[in-house]
């Protein structure tokens, strides 16, 4: 027996804001019909690059890494109780993230304690660009700190 895939039917792109619709999502799904101006911010060439360069070794390191500096640059960290049976189960398929309970994002104090800061205290802790990298190294030493340094840039 042959299974048919199900593709859906390609639809005009908004004429208000020119957004990509998928078939079925109505009229007004992205901006109510142009009565919600959608602001679409520039990216930045250094962030296109970051993303699509094939040439370059930083690029390819980043893209390589994106998780870790993710998890690097994000305010807070993740809480939550996670099923051991599935999660690790390494090497016996796909790895599966599964959660009993509620998700949490845990907001670290203000003031940074024992261990430095980090997540979000790193963007105000000590903000000297030197001292700030410095932080940055102690939390992540395995990351390419010249790309952190390019990333924040990005950021500022
Ligand atoms: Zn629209």
């Amino acid at each position: 027996a042959t299974k048919k895939h199900h593709v859906l039917k390609k639809v005009p792109d908004c004429k208000n804001c020119q957004a990509i619709r998928f078939q079925f999502e109505s009229l007004g799904f992205c901006c109510r019909e142009g009565k919600i101006n959608v602001k679409i911010p520039t990216v930045p060439d250094e962030l296109i690059r970051l993303f699509t360069s094939q040439v370059h070794n930083d690029t390819k390191y980043f893209r390589k890494h994106i998780r870790y500096f993710n998890s690097h640059l994000s305010f807070t960290s993740l809480g939550v109780t996670l099923d051991q049976r599935v999660s690790i189960a390494a090497g016996t398929g796909v790895y599966t993230f599964r959660v009993h309970g509620a998700l949490y994002h845990r907001l670290d104090n203000l003031v940074p304690g024992s261990q430095g800061p980090r997540h979000m205290q790193l963007y105000f802790y000590d903000t000297e660009d030197a001292n700030a990298l410095a932080h940055r190294v102690r939390r992540s030493p395995d990351l390419d700190i010249n790309l952190v340094r390019v990333i924040l840039r990005i950021l500022a």
